[in-house]
């Protein structure tokens, strides 16, 4: 099969390396088609599509937007649109533009544990001063030694009830899907067996996803266990959506799975890329 990595992050959202790097880790790492997808963010795209050229790698365009569904934070993943469509350039921009605020609300609330400075530390580890997150703040709180790795920092201080959550109202899923759509790409629900839904809401996000007009969702992803792969080749086959797979690589040390080294789909299900083939920047 294909060897496609169709999620991962660079520097213009909250990974480690420049697009330019991510490009030759994939392909390194034997990637054959490859979509840079950063939070919220469109801004690298020219830049991978070219690396990816230069490396001799089919890609597609990307993006992860945040959306808040029933109270919930749901991510998804946009692919193969037109990177210059203005609903979707706008919606993002839109999309982003509480992070400033947001930022400065976590910081207080750490401040109100003891922990100073966090607004300023975490700009340190911002690429995109557009788009700071959690992610930065937790590498911070590492370097300041209030935890040993980010995913303590998550645990301890940024998750929801935590002293440096703050909530906040994402794009919502009808104008995620709509600016996708809109603009030729092709909408896919984000590593589902992340959320903390019960089994009705999630019923509820698939169904409602599909009305919108969403066709496609993650199954085989580095934030999903061997079980969940087959759960959700099961969610897929039941709900008639297209298949896809990504690491959701953010740093060689940080990410516990590297660009282009996930199971193949299983074999039953129809991968998202063979939809888009016409949307794919041949090198
Ligand atoms: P934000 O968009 O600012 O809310 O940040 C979300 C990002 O935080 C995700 O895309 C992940 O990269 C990261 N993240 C979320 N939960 C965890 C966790 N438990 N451990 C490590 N990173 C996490
Ligand atoms: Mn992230
Ligand atoms: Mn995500
Ligand atoms: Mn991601």
């Amino acid at each position: 099969m294909l060897n496609a990595d169709l999620h991962c992050h660079s520097s213009v959202s909250d990974g480690t390396l420049t697009p330019e790097e991510v490009a030759e880790r994939a392909h390194r790492n034997g990637v054959q088609l490859w979509a840079l997808t950063d939070h919220d963010e469109i801004g690298g795209q020219a830049r991978a599509r070219a690396a990816a050229a230069s490396q001799g790698m089919g890609y597609l365009t990307g993006t992860e937007i945040s959306v808040t569904f029933i109270q919930h934070t749901v991510h998804i993943v946009g692919l193969g649109f037109d990177a210059e469509d203005p609903a979707m350039v706008e919606g993002l921009a839109h999309t982003r533009g509480g992070r400033e605020r947001r930022a400065r609300d976590m910081a207080a609330g750490l401040e109100r544990v003891g922990i100073q400075g966090a607004f300023e530390g975490a700009l340190k580890f911002v690429g995109n001063p557009d788009l700071i997150s959690r992610t930065h703040f937790a590498r911070y709180l590492v370097e300041a030694g209030h935890c040993a790795d980010t995913h303590e920092v998550f645990r301890r201080f940024l998750t929801d009830g935590k002293p440096g959550y703050v909530e906040h109202r994402w794009a919502s899923l009808a104008d995620a899907v709509r600016w996708i759509t809109g603009a030729g790409g092709i909408a896919v629900i984000a590593h589902p067996g992340r959320y903390d839904f019960t089994p009705n809401e999630e019923f509820a996000l698939f169904t409602e996803f599909k009305a919108l007009g969403g066709q496609g969702v993650e199954v085989v992803t580095g934030s999903h266990t061997p079980a969940e792969y087959l759960k959700y080749a099961d969610m897929a086959q039941e709900f008639d959506l297209l298949a896809s797979r990504g690491s959701d690589f953010h740093d060689p040390a940080e990410s516990h799975t590297d660009l282009g080294t996930l199971p193949d789909l299983p074999r039953q299900l129809k991968p998202v890329w063979e939809a888009l083939e016409h949307r794919v920047h041949q090198p």
